[in-house]
């Protein structure tokens, strides 16, 4: 049996345990009331993504609404570009994370493609 499932804002504050109350993005300190934290889908919804903790990491509300329909590498060169601080580590790592949550309970076929590309495109970075 998979454990209940934890509400938004509990998912939220297990994902800044887990990673740091920093934006995956831009780097931003995102524990304070000034940088609001939204939990960010790495492989997004609309491309399968589900909403799993292994799925979510931590982003400001301006980077999580600017990053739009890019993927993860897109939007980490596009943040960098900027001047920002992304993380492509805590991104790795969340992809490699559901990676693993996918092969152990299964399905999510749409998610595994997206996600094998992305994780494709970071590990040859590295
Ligand atoms: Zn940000």
């Amino acid at each position: 049996m998979p454990p209940p499932p934890l509400n938004r804002r509990d998912r939220l504050a297990e994902i800044l345990e887990r990673d740091g109350a920093c934006c995956v993005w831009c780097g931003r300190d995102v524990g304070t009331d000034l940088v609001r934290a939204t939990t960010e889908h790495v492989v997004p919804r609309v491309k399968g993504g589900p909403s799993w903790l292994e799925n979510e990491v931590a982003a400001c509300a301006r980077c999580n609404r600017q990053r739009g329909n890019r993927t993860p590498a897109e939007w980490l060169d596009e943040c960098a570009a900027r001047g920002w601080d992304p993380s492509p580590a805590t991104i790795l790592a969340s992809l490699e994370r559901l990676e693993s949550a996918i092969e152990e309970r299964g399905g999510q076929r749409r998610a595994r493609r997206y996600l094998d590309s992305q994780l494709r495109r970071l590990r040859n970075r590295a």
